[in-house]
């Protein structure tokens, strides 16, 4: 394809990526592939049928105006099938799409599949490529599963204090056939590198064992299937394809809180993997215990095996990142007192982070001088207004009843035992020492309760850091949490 139309499709893009939330971007977006633009329409491939029916009823408003507005005389698209190929998962060992290969143009349904693609000269498929052989021997997950991020490996995970467990657990489960725990679930906030240590272990267990069936997709996707199957009456054929699986990672759980008939179908699944000791592994922003409408027994049952939490990151881990980062791109030049500022500075994410960066170099590139510590502050003036570190009351009530290992609605309940009147009072101490919320705020946070309830916590708990060395140790280990 002319490279005219390529820029164009990366233009197409950017728009898209600075419209949508990176996970969708990258589920949806970065797979595709344009095949073609003729008589005003661009043909667009999507490795998966499911993938295409989704796109068309979900995004293809958002890609058609992204298209005019980038090219006016785009006027319409249409996606066609191309199974087994994927732009995020280009490896060298792959080949350009030949008649008769090994990836099929599916079109069932009809007008999509868009006769003009048959008969291109070979240049013109040149952005499309599939894997090798029909085998699906190369590292993808399965025809349903969503396809891989070839950036998100273990090597490229910088490990520290706080997902060291996550990603100890995470190794193990990809280096081990035989099963540990089950199921793993990892949680965190958003941004802290659930997706990219997922995919990591996907990427590296087909490597070790490539005759294995891993499948990685969102809830989201999940949902979508098992709709779609009960549609086309065909719940059957779902029920096998999952039940056949050696590793089904399934992120982002919490999209299915609230849908009733989805959960039931996913615990189903999920008790047939674990009878059969076939590997399970979940992500969600919370942990199991926290889980807002999802049933009891689902999530009693998800933390049943491994339940690892990702903190918030610490200066350490965010040096350390922006580190590798900044290692990749050599040709432009990045002092060490610029990325310590960064990772002082941008405090909330591992998203943002790279999004600062990444910033910072695109406008080395552009202006073709060193970056100064004046500039980066210039340059990311907004960001960093915005990343004065703000620890929710609601996240601190989470985060402490999680730690001290009891219920959130104990933390908020009258019960005075002591077990859980500590933990409220550790809580309540927290809450007045990060946040700026008043003592009546917090008190009514916490189910209610007067300010000088809050008061009390706050010098008692003060008092007891100083004489007890077990507490001092808890809070201590708190305040890290939460990244301070
Ligand atoms: P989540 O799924 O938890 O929202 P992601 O896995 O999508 O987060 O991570 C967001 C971005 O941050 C990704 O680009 C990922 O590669 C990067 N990232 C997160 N944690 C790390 C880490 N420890 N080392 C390197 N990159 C990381
Ligand atoms: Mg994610």
């Amino acid at each position: 394809m002319g490279t005219g139309m390529e820029a164009e499709w990366s233009r197409v893009l950017d728009r898209l990526r600075s419209e949508f939330d990176g996970s969708v971007f990258n589920s949806w977006f970065k797979p595709l592939a344009l095949v073609n633009i003729e008589d005003g329409c661009a043909v667009i491939a999507a490795p998966t049928r499911f993938m295409r029916t989704w796109l068309e009823s979900n995004y293809a408003d958002r890609i058609r105006s992204a298209w005019k507005s980038e090219n006016p005389s785009v006027s319409d698209i249409s996606f066609i099938v191309l199974s087994g190929f994927s732009t995020a998962n280009q490896n060298s060992g792959s080949e350009v799409l030949t008649e008769g290969g090994g990836a099929s143009l599916a079109g069932p349904g009809g007008k999509a599949h868009h006769p003009a693609t048959k008969n291109q000269p070979q240049a013109q498929k040149r952005a499309i490529e599939v894997r090798s052989g029909p085998e699906n021997t190369s590292k993808s997950t399965s025809e349903f599963g969503a396809p891989l991020d070839p950036r998100f490996t273990f090597d490229s995970f910088v490990v520290g204090k706080s997902n060291e467990l996550a990603y100890a657990a995470a190794r193990r489960v990809a280096e081990n056939k035989e099963v540990h725990f089950n199921p793993l679930f990892l949680h965190s906030g958003v941004g802290l590198g659930k997706t990219h240590l997922m995919h990591a272990i996907a990427c590296a267990h087909l490597e070790k064992f490539p005759e294995r069936r891993v499948v990685y997709l969102s809830a989201e996707q999940f949902m979508y299937q098992f709709i779609t199957s009960i549609r086309y009456k065909d719940t059957m054929s779902f029920k096998q394809k999952f039940r056949s699986v050696d590793l089904l990672m399934i992120d982002d759980l919490q999209f299915i809180a609230n849908k009733q008939s989805t959960q039931e179908e996913f615990f189903h699944t999920f008790n047939a993997l674990i009878d059969h000791s076939r590997q399970v592994i979940i992500s969600a922003d919370r942990s199991p215990t926290d889980m807002e409408g999802i049933e009891e027994r689902i999530r009693s049952r998800l933390g049943w095996g491994l339940v690892a939490d990702i903190y918030p990151t610490d200066y350490e881990l965010r040096l350390g990142i922006l580190q590798q980062k900044a290692n990749k791109v050599p040709e432009v030049d990045i002092s060490l007192a610029v990325l310590e500022f960064l990772a002082r500075r941008v405090t909330s994410n591992v998203r943002e982070l790279e999004g600062a960066l990444n910033r910072m170099i695109a406008h080395a590139t552009l202006i073709g001088r060193p970056i100064t510590l004046e500039m980066t502050q210039e340059v990311l003036k907004d960001l960093l207004r915005a990343n004065v570190r703000r620890v929710s009351i609601d996240e601190i009530q989470r985060r402490v009843a999680d730690y001290f290992n009891i219920r959130l609605s104990d933390l908020l309940s009258s019960r005075r035992a002591r077990q859980v009147a500590r933990p409220r009072q550790v809580a309540m101490y927290l809450a007045k020492k990060l946040t700026a919320k008043s003592l009546p705020v917090i008190g009514r946070e916490f189910g209610g309760r007067d300010h000088t309830t809050v008061m009390h916590a706050v010098k008692r708990i003060d008092e007891l850091r100083l004489s007890d060395s077990g507490l001092e140790e808890d809070i201590q280990h708190l305040e890290r949490i939460f990244g301070t």
